[in-house]
């Protein structure tokens, strides 16, 4: 386990941002911490990066004891804050370089290191220019050039994709992939996107600073999301059938949504019936049902 957090707490006055929370994180995963605005995860972040000190609880990030080794611990992860950190009065360039030093990467050894951060991120256009003279897709390529620096085991980024683009989304996921790949990084990360969340190989989602679900995105979904069989004709008659059934059913203009519990009961219900499946399809439920489902909100409206 590359992140070990037990029963954690912190509240801020008489707000508990973060209320008994436990979890781990495996080394090379891809690990999505979901929840809406105010749920906890950028201070769980904060905690676990040795930024913020925590109320109780216990925290190991990279084997390592934060409350011992906080040093330690933030020279083995790199972190994208939710708001950049980088000076805006300074180049791009600058700022790296400055990153860099206070981990005694000068010189050569920075050049070095510097290429392959420009291999990955494409920043030779942008190195030289002025932080606010950047596009937010630009500063963000540099924001992760800048956690990447020392090259560290954990990359944490806090709601990287947030506000950005489709096409500056999509760069960010291509060099997570590619991190991943051809250095097994580990990567956690917060998002409300939640076809990003699908993605990843182990989920948590946090309500309240409480964790209310985790679980794979496929465990996740066959737990608490219900697949729809979605029928376009007979409409009239399959409602009725299914509602005496006992099942969920919904009846909208060309179309009656059945709510299912998996694909075998599809399967079950097309063999039994097939006089009403001439024309059908059977859909997953997805990362969004099992949020609302978990948390009650809409992922969406946040
Ligand atoms: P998230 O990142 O999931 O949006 P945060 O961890 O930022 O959530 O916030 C969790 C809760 O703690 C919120 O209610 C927030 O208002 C509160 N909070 C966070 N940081 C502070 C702080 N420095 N002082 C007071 N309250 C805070
Ligand atoms: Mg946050």
């Amino acid at each position: 386990m590359i992140i070990e957090i037990s029963n954690l707490h912190k509240s801020f006055k008489d707000v508990k941002a973060v209320d008994d929370l436990s979890f781990c994180v495996k080394e090379g995963e891809l690990f999505a911490f979901l929840g809406v605005n105010g749920a906890g995860k950028s201070t769980t972040i904060n905690i676990l990066s040795g930024i913020l000190p925590k109320d109780s609880g216990s925290v190991i990030v990279c084997g390592e004891n934060i409350d011992k080794q906080a040093d330690e611990v933030k020279l083995r992860l790199g972190i994208v804050f939710q708001a950049s950190v980088l000076d805006k009065r300074l180049s791009a360039y600058d700022n790296l370089k400055s990153r860099a030093a206070l981990y005694g990467i000068s010189g050569e050894k920075f050049k070095k290191r510097l290429g392959e951060l420009d291999k990955l991120l494409g920043l030779n256009d942008i190195l030289k220019r002025p932080l606010c003279k950047l596009s937010g897709g630009q500063r963000r390529r540099i924001d992760i050039a800048r956690a990447l620096v020392h090259d560290p085991e954990l990359l944490i980024l806090d709601e990287p994709t947030t506000g950005l683009d489709p096409q500056t989304r999509a760069v960010v996921w291509r060099v997570i992939e590619e991190l991943r790949k051809s250095q097994g990084l580990t990567v956690f990360l917060t998002t409300h996107y939640m076809e990003e969340a699908a993605n990843a190989d182990y989920v948590v989602i946090l309500d309240a600073g409480k964790k209310v679900a985790e679980g794979t995105p496929h465990e996740l979904k066959s737990l608490y999301a219900a697949d729809i069989v979605r029928l376009y004709s007979h409409l009239e008659e399959a409602e009725d059938l299914f509602r005496s059934l006992g099942y969920s059913v919904c009846r909208e203009r060309g179309y009656v949504d059945v709510e299912i519990k998996g694909t075998r009961t599809a399967t079950q219900l097309i063999t039994e019936h097939s006089e009403l499946f001439d024309d059908y399809e059977v859909m997953k439920g997805n990362m969004d049902s099992v949020f609302l489902r978990v948390t009650g909100k809409d992922v969406r409206e946040v």
